[in-house]
C-alpha cells in the first residue's frame, strides 16, 4: 500500500453561508420541536429541524429525563389528553418494552428508555425526509423590510455557517432564541428557576429497596445531606429495572451564560456523586455496589419566555379557565423549583384540566413565528404546570397546524375556530390506552413524579 491520494486545501476568503431552503424551520428538537417537525411534515410541509446539540431529542435525551409526564388526566382512571404523530412513539416504545406506565402524582407517567426515544426520532426524521441540521447554533435572524416576518435564520456549525430560508418558523429552543435575536421583548423570572442534573445508578439491589417510600430517602438526605455536601433534600427516585434507578435529586442554577451553565453541570454531577456516597453509606444492602451509569446534562426548566398576545396565569391554571383560543389541555400539578432544598407542588383534583391559549405561543411583533415548549408566555408557576413533555407534544402540534393554516399570512389573523377543529383531538378526545390495564403502584399526591 502506498497510501491514498490526497488533495491540498486552503480556506477561501469568501465565507458566505451556504443556503438551505424549506417551508418550515423548527429550531430545537426536544419534545415540542420534534412533535412540530413531524406534524408539519405530515401536513405536507418541507421541514428543516435544527438543533445546537449534536443529536436529536432535546432534554428528553441530553438531560436523560427518563420519565414522560403530562399525557394523562388525573384520578383513578387516567385518560390520555394528548394525541398526534407522537402517538406512534408511545406505541412503539411500549410495545418494545422500552416504555412503561407508572402511577404517580394522581395520574400516570411513562418511564422511557432514552436510547429508544432517540432512535425512534432519528428513524422517523430520516424516513419522512425531514432535513436534520444538528450541531447548528442559531446566531442571527434576518427579517423582511416590515420587521414582522422572519425570512432567514443563520446558524453556525463546525463546518461553516448555514443560512436557512423559510416561509415560517417554530421556536422550540426553550430559550425563545428566535424572538430574542429578532429584537423582541422577552420575559425572564426575577428569581432563578432551578435546574437539575439527572443521573442513572446501576448495580442497585432493587429488590432490597423496591418498597421504600420516598420518605426513606428524604429522611436520610435531610439527616446526613449536609455532611455529604447535598443542597437538595427531596426529589424523585424511580427503579427502572435491571438494577437501575433514575434520580432527580439535585438542584443547580442554570443561567443564560455559557460559563455559568458549564459550571452548573459540573456542580450537578458533584451532587450526584455526593448522593451515591450517602446512599452507599446509609443503605449498604441496596446501594453498596451501586455506580453512576449515566450523568445527564444540566437540565434547564425555565429561562426566557416570549411576551405573547395572551399569557397563561396561575389563576387560570388553578381555576381551569377556558380561554377562547385554547389549543391544549393538561392536568399536571404546579411543580415549582425556586428553592435549593425542596420543590413546591400544588396538586389538582381528579376532574381538573387547565388550558394553554394560542396567544401564549405568538409574540405580538412577528407574523410567521410560533413558539412551542418551555418558552411560551406564562407566569413562572403557571409554566411549571405545562412545561412537561406531554403538553410540549401538544404545543408542537398546535404550532405546526397554525403555521400550515397561516400560509403566507399572519398567525395573528388566524381563523381560531378552524385551528381548534384541527386540534379537536387535543381539546376534546380522551383515550384509555391499552397499556394502562395492568398499571399498579402508588397513586395520590404522595406518589413520585418529576418534571
Ligand atoms: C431536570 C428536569 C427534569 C424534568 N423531568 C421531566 C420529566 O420527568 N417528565 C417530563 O415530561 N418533563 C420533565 N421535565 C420538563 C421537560 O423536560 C422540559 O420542560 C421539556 O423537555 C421541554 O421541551 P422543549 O421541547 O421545550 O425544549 P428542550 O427539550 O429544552 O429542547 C430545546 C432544544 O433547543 C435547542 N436550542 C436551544 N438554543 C438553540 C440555538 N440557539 N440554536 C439551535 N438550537 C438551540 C437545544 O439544544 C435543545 O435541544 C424536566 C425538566 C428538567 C429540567
Amino acid at each position: 500500500m502506498t497510501g491514498h491520494p490526497q488533495t491540498v486545501t486552503v480556506r477561501r476568503g469568501d465565507d458566505a453561508a451556504a443556503e438551505l431552503d424549506c417551508d418550515l424551520c423548527v429550531v430545537g428538537s426536544g419534545a415540542a420541536g420534534l412533535s412540530a417537525a413531524l406534524e408539519a411534515q405530515a401536513l405536507g410541509e418541507r421541514v428543516i429541524l435544527a438543533d445546537a446539540a449534536p443529536q436529536l431529542g432535546g432534554q428528553a435525551i441530553s438531560a436523560a429525563l427518563g420519565t414522560l409526564c403530562g399525557l394523562y388526566s388525573n384520578g383513578p382512571d387516567p385518560q390520555r389528553l394528548v394525541h398526534g404523530v407522537m402517538d406512534g412513539m408511545l406505541r412503539a416504545l411500549v410495545e418494545a418494552g422500552e416504555a412503561a406506565p407508572r402511577r404517580a402524582r394522581n395520574t400516570v407517567i411513562l418511564d422511557y428508555s432514552v436510547n429508544a426515544w432517540q432512535r425512534w426520532a432519528e428513524r422517523e426524521v430520516a424516513a419522512r425526509g425531514i432535513t436534520p441540521l444538528l450541531g447548528a447554533v442559531l446566531r442571527a435572524v434576518v427579517r423582511d423590510g416590515s420587521g414582522r416576518r422572519v425570512e432567514a435564520l443563520d446558524f453556525a456549525t463546525r463546518f461553516g455557517d448555514r443560512r436557512v430560508r423559510a416561509r415560517a418558523v417554530v421556536d422550540a429552543s426553550g430559550d425563545a432564541v428566535v424572538p430574542w435575536l429578532a429584537d423582541q421583548e422577552l420575559r425572564t423570572a426575577n428569581q432563578p428557576i432551578l435546574g437539575t442534573v439527572m443521573a442513572l445508578f446501576e448495580g442497585v439491589d432493587t429488590a432490597a429497596c423496591a418498597d421504600w417510600p420516598r420518605a426513606t430517602y428524604h429522611e436520610a438526605m435531610k439527616r446526613r445531606g449536609a455532611e455529604f455536601g447535598l443542597v437538595r433534600f427531596d426529589g424523585f427516585i424511580f427503579p427502572v429495572g435491571d438494577g437501575k434507578v433514575n434520580l432527580n435529586l439535585t438542584h443547580v442554577e442554570t443561567p443564560l451564560d455559557p460559563v455559568g451553565l458549564s459550571l452548573a453541570a459540573i456542580e450537578g454531577r458533584r451532587q450526584v456523586d455526593a448522593l451515591l456516597a450517602l446512599f452507599r453509606d446509609e443503605f449498604p444492602k441496596a446501594y453498596g455496589r451501586a455506580r453512576v451509569a449515566h450523568y445527564g446534562q444540566a437540565g434547564i426548566r425555565q429561562t426566557r419566555m416570549i411576551l405573547g398576545t395572551r399569557r397563561l396565569t396561575v389563576e387560570a391554571v388553578r381555576s381551569g379557565a377556558l380561554p377562547d383560543d385554547r389549543v391544549l389541555r393538561c392536568s399536571w400539578p404546579i411543580e415549582l423549583h425556586t428553592t435549593m432544598d425542596t420543590t413546591h407542588w400544588e396538586m389538582f383534583a381528579d376532574d381538573h384540566l387547565h388550558h394553554l391559549p394560542f396567544g401564549a405561543m405568538t409574540p405580538a411583533g412577528l407574523d410567521n413565528l410560533v413558539v412551542a415548549g418551555r418558552c411560551v408566555d406564562a407566569e413562572p408557576a403557571a409554566l411549571a404546570s405545562v412545561r412537561v413533555m406531554g403538553p410540549c407534544f401538544a404545543m408542537g402540534r398546535a404550532a405546526a397546524e397554525a403555521l400550515h393554516q397561516t400560509g403566507a399570512g399572519s398567525v395573528h389573523q388566524l381563523d381560531l375556530g378552524a385551528l381548534q377543529k384541527r386540534l379537536a383531538d387535543n381539546l376534546e378526545r380522551t383515550t384509555r390506552d391499552p397499556w394502562l390495564g395492568g398499571v399498579t403502584g402508588e397513586s395520590g399526591p404522595e406518589a413520585y413524579g418529576a418534571g
